[in-house]
């Protein structure tokens, strides 16, 4: 057996284990009881706190905190809350005919001690849903959330402590050191949301303990404009989802691929609405979030100046200021394929756009690439609509809109390979962190019996029946 005991975290997770089946075993009512008091706090004692900590962070507007932050966990907890009395019923299934003289259920027990490594992006959504669904499941968690939003992570820390004991669920700050030694330790789950190359390192780390993992990614999200499409009411959707929290979602539109015919139209409608939306001065404007920090405004301004040197050409924005880490709303055209803004997952205000002539080009484009988090088709056309989502590989995928079905958690939410192994949200989520655990039962003999050893002629000949007929 390793030896742990000199790992910072040691004592902390030994408290965890130690805790686990008192929690394991508690029923719905008393598990609904602290989601109920994660609600309070997150609705109303925090709520306040936690817009301004965004706000120091990145300067992310109250309206975007109260919708992508406080609502979406407000609205996994209700569900969890509204469904945990029949997810933990022991789920009977069927008997087949040979089994006859038993039956069997699936029961949903907890994994255990878990882990939920959180990025930055929605800091809030991000590290609380997938409490939820550990607290629903009956699990005890450690909390890593990430060292860019340090105000956020304070808060949250605060609401943590105002409700569980330490062995029940803690919430550690701190930079990725406070990860690694984290993943050194033998945890039940790792449920971790991140780059896909972080996403390695988790991997990595859990199969030294076979610790089942959520990899929760990113990746590049293509978004495709059929020349059937309603450019107006595509582009209501595509200039919101791109430069929601200034670009800096997951599942944003990374770069479009619109039919040749109809580029034209497309740019002049995205301006158009880029400027109803951020007015002509984005900069000044209250809807406009900021990148995090300056490693990550570096990183787009690089990506940016790349595309310049490719001779792109810039359609709107394209400038930044490096003292407050702003950016402006930006669209870049005749982007050569080895720009990086069509190589690296983009996270942030920019947005590539690229012409395609048919179908077949736009599919082989995207399966020459990682399998994307979200695959956004924009089209009247049914036949195209669904010719893509055939011959395509995605976590998800929305028709006429982006990012909605994140916030649908009758949905799994996730990626495929690249983008994401496992799912989240919902009964999802709640499935994620629990073992389905297999019960058979016999009550009375049946006709396996007739099959034990010592095997003879007659035993064979049922035997070649049982193969035949069951
Ligand atoms: P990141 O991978 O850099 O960091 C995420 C977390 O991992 C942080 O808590 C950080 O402290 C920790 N970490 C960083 N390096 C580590 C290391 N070497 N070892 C152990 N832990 C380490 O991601 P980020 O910059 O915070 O977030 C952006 C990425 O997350 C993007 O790729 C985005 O697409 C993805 N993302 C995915 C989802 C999703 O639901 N699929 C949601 C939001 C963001």
């Amino acid at each position: 057996m390793t030896d742990y005991s000199d790992n910072r975290y040691f004592e902390l997770f030994n408290k965890q284990k130690a805790h686990q089946f008192t929690l394991g075993n508690t029923n719905y009512k008393e598990r609904i009881r602290k989601l109920k008091a994660l609600k309070r706090a997150i609705e109303k004692t925090y709520r306040q706190d936690l817009r301004d900590a965004m706000f120091k962070d990145f300067k992310k507007p109250q309206t975007e905190v109260d919708l992508t932050e406080i609502y979406l966990v407000i609205k996994e907890i209700k569900y969890a809350c509204s469904n945990l009395k029949s997810w933990l019923k022991k789920q009977r299934v069927d008997t087949p005919l040979t089994l006859l003289g038993t039956s069997s259920y699936i029961t949903y027990e907890p994994k255990g001690v878990c882990l939920i490594i959180s990025p930055w992006n929605y800091p809030v959504t991000l590290t609380f849903g997938p409490l939820v669904s550990a607290i629903a499941a009956g699990n005890t968690v450690i909390l890593k959330p990430s060292e860019m939003t340090p105000n956020t992570s304070a808060v949250m820390r605060e609401i943590v402590e105002s409700i569980f004991w330490e062995s029940e669920v803690a919430l550690i700050e701190g930079e990725v050191d406070v990860a690694q030694d984290l993943l050194k330790l033998p945890f039940n789950h790792i449920f971790f949301t991140g780059s896909p190359a972080v996403g390695k390192i988790v991997m990595s780390a859990a199969s030294k303990h076979l610790s089942s993992v959520t990899l929760e990614l990113g990746g590049k999200s293509p978004t495709i404009i059929h020349e059937s499409t309603n450019i107006n009411a595509a582009i209501k959707n595509i200039v919101w989802g791109k430069f929601l929290n200034n670009g800096q979602t997951c599942i944003a539109p990374d770069y479009v691929m619109v039919h040749e015919s109809i580029k034209d139209e497309f740019i002049n409608a995205f301006k158009a609405k880029a400027l109803a939306y951020y007015s002509e001065n984005p900069k000044s404007s209250e809807s406009f979030s900021r990148i995090v920090n300056k490693k990550h405004f570096d990183r787009l301004v690089a990506s940016i100046e790349n595309a310049k040197s490719f001779n792109a050409t810039i359609e709107l924005g394209g400038d930044y200021d490096e003292n407050t880490n702003y950016i402006a709303p930006t669209l870049v055209s005749n982007v050569d394929e080895g720009a990086q803004l069509l190589q690296d997952e983009i996270f942030g205000p920019v947005l590539p756009i690229k012409t395609y002539k048919s179908t077949e080009e736009v599919i082989n484009y995207i399966n020459s690439k990682e399998k994307p988090l979200a695959l956004y088709i924009y089209a009247k056309n049914r036949k195209f609509i669904n010719t893509i989502i055939k011959n395509t590989r995605a976590g998800s995928t929305c028709v006429n809109s982006n990012a909605l079905q994140y916030s649908n958690h009758y949905l799994p939410f996730g990626g495929s390979n690249n983008s994401g192994i496992g799912k989240a949200h919902g009964f999802f989520g709640f499935q994620e962190f629990s073992n389905a655990r297999s019960v058979l039962k016999r009550h009375t003999a049946g006709p396996l019996y007739l099959l034990f050893p010592p095997y003879n002629t007659l035993k064979e000949k049922i035997a070649n029946l049982a193969v035949k007929w069951f």
